[in-house]
Parts: structure tokens; sequence; C-alpha cells
């Protein structure tokens, strides 16, 4: 056992108590207990203590969507519409990635979410057996799905029956890994068909892997889906009879009140990305809408190529502003609901109770950030300081499943300064154009 102490503690519990003077008893990959520190300190002695000081100790944060190997193209095009940039720019380069570069650009993003907090993810890509890779390297939690699309047949594997057989041997490879798990995750539907979709889920079902798609993500994507398929997108896939409890959808920009309905009957769980949808000016998921209509909504960063940063703390900063803004409704997100999005929420949509919760029992997924930065200083109510002033460089150490995996500048799972000597190698392939 172990013992973290800290002045404060943000449980993300079923009360949502945020304990002062606080400690955090871990047992193997599972919290023991949180509580005060003088009561845990004296259940417990003779226990090796980690004293954090002036630090709040918080539940990993959990980034509901996201392409994880897109790191190599942050940045590579920008300030485009969202179908310009990918048919011109982002499509082109990824027809001719190479699965060491995969390897590298997915470890470099689990890099930057290790060293901002995020302990889990839900991420979406092609050629996943890299991303697992890197994942399992990093220590990351995560449920990692196989990008499905009519675009690259070629990098997928081949024929369907060649790439369905590459994800039943991706899945046994990694049945039972104790943090990764395999999804099927068509891209969209207006890169896919019904076939495609329906034969996605059917695979999904049979490995009992997750199931995830890019939701209703512009007013263009709705407009396409009726010209193609004679109904907006949701309920064009729920009559395909895709949509079932866990699936978890991301974007929800576009939809109304009737799309709601049928995510909320059909329990499926949304994912927003603010920094992604206000850059690609996609538009403004109505989040207090679902939240009220009992849609877990969570958070996600999108690829790095589109919202550049894999950082969370800035998409629950933003998922607070957007949302007050989009409602003209200061109270709308407030900053309790913008962190149950990126921990509680977050969790529904991996499909993993045990996550996004600091309380006996669950996962020992934690980060802490350092109170001492001035930007956190002073502390008047330690929610308002971590999600309105926290940027997320404070955070000096992040803890999955029990095992420190950063901590105070080092990364503690792989060579970093290696790392990014690899790095140099993704530029010089992306610009090789
Ligand atoms: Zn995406």
């Amino acid at each position: 056992m172990k013992i973290y102490t800290a002045d404060w503690l943000i449980t993300q519990n079923d009360n949502r108590d945020i304990i002062s003077e606080a400690a955090l008893a871990i047992e193997g990959n599972r919290v023991e207990e949180v509580g005060p520190a003088a009561e845990v300190l004296a259940r417990y002695p003779g226990t090796e203590v980690d004293a954090l000081a002036r630090a709040v100790i918080l539940p990993g944060l959990i980034n509901g969507h996201t392409h994880l190997p897109m790191a190599a193209l942050r940045g590579i095009s920008d300030d485009k519409p969202l179908l310009a940039w990918l048919t011109e720019d982002i499509f082109p380069l990824e027809a001719r990635w190479e699965p060491a570069l995969l390897r590298t650009s997915a470890l470099l993003s689990c890099a930057e979410l290790l060293r901002t907090g995020t302990t889990a993810f839900y991420d979406m890509y092609m050629l996943q057996e890299n991303t697992f890779a890197a994942a399992d390297t990093a220590g990351l939690r995560g449920v990692l799905g196989e990008n499905l699309t009519h675009f690259f047949p070629q990098l997928g594997g081949g024929s369907l029956d060649e790439i369905f057989g590459r994800l039943r041997s991706l899945a046994d490879a990694w049945r039972g890994h104790p943090r990764l798990r395999g999804a099927v995750t068509p891209h969209a539907v207006y890169t896919t068909d019904p076939d495609l979709l329906t034969a996605a889920r059917a695979l999904a079902d049979e490995l009992s892997w997750g199931f995830g798609m890019h939701m209703s993500e512009t007013r263009r994507e709705t407009a396409d889906c009726l010209r193609d398929f004679h109904a907006r997108p949701i309920p064009y896939c729920d009559s395909l009879g895709i949509l079932r409890p866990g699936t978890a959808l991301f974007h929800c920009v576009d939809v109304d009140d009737d799309d709601i309905a049928i995510l909320r009957a059909r329990q499926c769980a949304a994912v927003h990305n603010p920094a992604s949808n206000m850059k690609l000016a996609s538009g403004a998921a109505p989040v207090a809408r679902l939240l009220s209509a009992g849609v877990p909504v969570a958070l996600g960063t999108d690829g790095p190529a589109s919202e550049n940063a894999q950082n969370l703390f800035r998409e629950i900063w933003l998922a607070a502003l957007l949302g007050k803004l989009s409602a003209s409704d200061p109270t709308a997100i407030s900053a309790q609901t913008a962190l149950d999005m990126a921990t509680r929420h977050g969790a529904a949509a991996i499909g993993d109770p045990l996550a996004g919760t600091l309380a006996p029992g669950s996962h020992a997924d934690f980060c802490a950030l350092d109170l001492t930065s001035p930007n956190l200083q002073p502390v008047h109510h330690i929610l308002s300081t971590v999600v309105y002033a926290a940027a997320g460089l404070e955070n000096t150490l992040t803890v999955v499943d029990g095992r420190e995996c950063y901590r105070d500048g080092r990364f503690l799972t792989f060579d970093y300064p290696a790392l990014l000597s690899e790095a140099a190698s993704l530029r010089r392939w992306a610009s090789s154009r």
C-alpha cells in the first residue's frame, strides 16, 4: 500500500466530495481509501507516504475521442473547412503511413496525455496494432478503435474479409489485457455505406469490442446523409440497428431533439470536442440539452491534426466557456459539469465504471497539479482553480493503474529523449510530399 497526501483531493465520487488536507491510499492498482490525511494516516500506520504538499489530486482525465497516431500531422494543415482539410491535406498523407512512424507518432501523443494528466482515452485510427503497442509501452488505459472506411482499403489490410481477419487476430493478441481493449469504429456515415456499418457492428459484437463512430459533426454531414440515405445520421444509423448501449458517438454537433431521444433510448454516449469543433467552425454541440436528456457527454480533443493539443484541461475550460456562450447562459455548463464530462462521463464513453472517480475500489488512475504555479494562486474554490485557471502543464504526477508514468518532468515508462529523436523522422516524412 502507498498513501499520497495533498492539500486537496477532488474525488468525483457520487457526492462530488472535495477533501482538504487529504490522503489517497492505493493498494496495487486500486484505490483503497480517500479521506482526511490525519484519519487515513492513523488507520494505516507504517505505510509509505508520498507527501505532494501544495497540490490537488484529481481522477485521471479521460480523453473520449482522439486519433493518437496523428501527432505527426500536428500543424501540417490548419485554417481550412473540414472536407477540404481532409481530402486535400490529411487523407493523401495518411495514404502513405508506415507502421514504425505510426507507433512513434502514437507514443508522442501518449506522452502528451500523460504529461497533461490524462490516464485513459478512446482512440480511433487505422492499423491499431501500432497504437496498442504505443499505449502498452506508455502505461495508459484505453479503448482502441479500428477505423473502417471505404477510403483506405489498402491501409486497412485489403478486402473487408482481410481487414476483419486482421482485427480478429488483433483481438486474440490483446484479449485480457488489463488496460487496453479494442473497438470497431467506422469513420462516419459519409465515408461508409449500410453494408460496412452493419458488418462493423456485427464484428464488434463478435469480438466483444466497443463500437463508436464520428456522428453528426457538421450540418453538411446531415444534408449529405439526408440526400444519400433519406434520414439524418442518427436515425439512419438507428435504422441499421447499430446504436446500442455503450456506443460512443464522437461530436454530435448537429443533433436535434429527435436525435437526442434516440441517443437516450439506445443508451449511447456522446463525446464533445469543443476545440476541434471551434477550429473547424463545425458548430457548438447542444451539450446542456444532451446532458439534461440523460445522455452522458464525455470530452475529447479529437486528433492532434485538428485540435493540435492533446491536453484535456484545455477542453474542460473550453467546454465550460463554449457551453455558456452557445446557450447564452453563464450557468449552462458549470465547473462541476465540465469536470464531470472529463471524468465520469468519460468513463461512460470508454465503458469502464471504475474510471473517472477516486473512491474505494476504483482504478488507481490520478494526476496532481502543482498549486504553487502562479496562475493557480490563491485557491478560493479548488474546482474553479482546476477548471478555469489550470492550463494542464501544472501537472506533476500521472498514475495509471497504480503505476507512476510521469513525475516531475520525467516520463517513467519509456525513454522520452529517444522518442524526441525519433520524432524528427515524423517531420521529414510529413514534409516529403
Ligand atoms: Zn475525430
